[in-house]
């Protein structure tokens, strides 16, 4: 999830100072991220590496540039120091393990170290990646590219969790895909577990099928950074009619065989997670 917030709502230089409570007892400056944290982080820490490697492959898949704004990244070692500090600080928001915050002046991404802390930050960083560049990517996609990009590098952006609901639901007859849909939302709020499942599957669509389709979405990234969105469905449905059709094929397709949708780099990623 994240979190559009405006410097006027926030009550002046607040964020100038630092806020009660911030892990910021040790920190790790790695490219366009510092990370914060209320423990020792080793510098050569696995997950550090991992998150300056996904910029690269968010830049790279996305054929974005590179973005020298800085994100702040702060990690609390408990939940309970997280909670207490989300009380005090942002009373509203849900009850999320991490989450990003877009001010006027910074972007910010809050978690704890949990089980999931590997998968919570690429995705919440993955929107602080995307947000850097393209402040006004339009909510559908920004998830479904957090969902794709949450994914460990040897996965390839296959989100079993996502692959199953969609196959399940669509078995029932209580899915099918719609973009324009997916397009009308416009606060996190609207978005229930099916809508970030298929606004995933749409992300592996364009990423991982073929080159048109990634030039696709390359393209319209492009124009969301220097014009207000314009609904992607409306371009794609054009130059390909049966664009939802041919999602359901690539779901049964990721099902059956998702080796199709790798590449020797991914293998290779695979094999290495594995001996670490
Ligand atoms: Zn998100």
């Amino acid at each position: 999830m994240w979190l559009l917030m405006l410097m006027a709502s926030l009550g002046g230089c607040r964020w100038f100072t630092v806020p009660p409570h911030l892990p910021v007892a040790s920190s790790v400056a790695l490219d366009e991220l510092i990370v914060y944290s209320d423990f020792e982080l080793p510098e050569n820490h696995r997950l550090l590496r991992d998150l300056e490697l996904l910029r690269a492959d968010v830049t790279g898949q996305l054929s974005m540039p590179v973005s020298d704004e800085q994100i702040q990244v702060y990690v609390f070692k408990t939940p309970k120091r997280y909670k207490k500090f989300l009380r005090e600080h942002f009373p509203n928001f849900p009850d999320r393990r991490a989450f990003f915050v877009e001010t006027d002046t910074r972007l910010s991404v809050y978690s704890y170290w949990g089980d999931r802390i590997a998968e919570d930050l690429r995705h919440e960083v993955c929107h602080g990646y995307l947000h850097a560049v393209v402040p006004e990517i339009p909510l559908w996609l920004d998830e479904g590219l957090a969902e794709y990009f949450e994914c460990s590098r040897g996965d390839a952006g296959l989100n079993e969790m996502h692959l199953e609901q969609l196959l399940e639901a669509q078995d029932d007859r209580e899915w099918q895909p719609d973009l324009a849909h997916l397009e009308q939302l416009e606060n996190v709020s609207e978005m229930h577990q099916i809508e970030y499942a298929e606004s995933w599957l749409w992300a592996h669509f364009f990423l991982r099928t073929t080159p048109a389709r990634k030039q696709i979405l390359q393209d319209y990234l492009t124009q969301c950074r220097t014009h207000p969105a314009r609904p992607l469905s409306k371009g794609l449905l054009k130059v390909e009619p049966d664009a939802e059709k041919n999602l359901i094929a690539h779901l049964k397709m990721l099902k059956e065989t998702p080796s199709l949708f790798q590449d020797q780099a991914d293998v290779k990623s695979l094999e290495t997670d594995r001996l670490k």
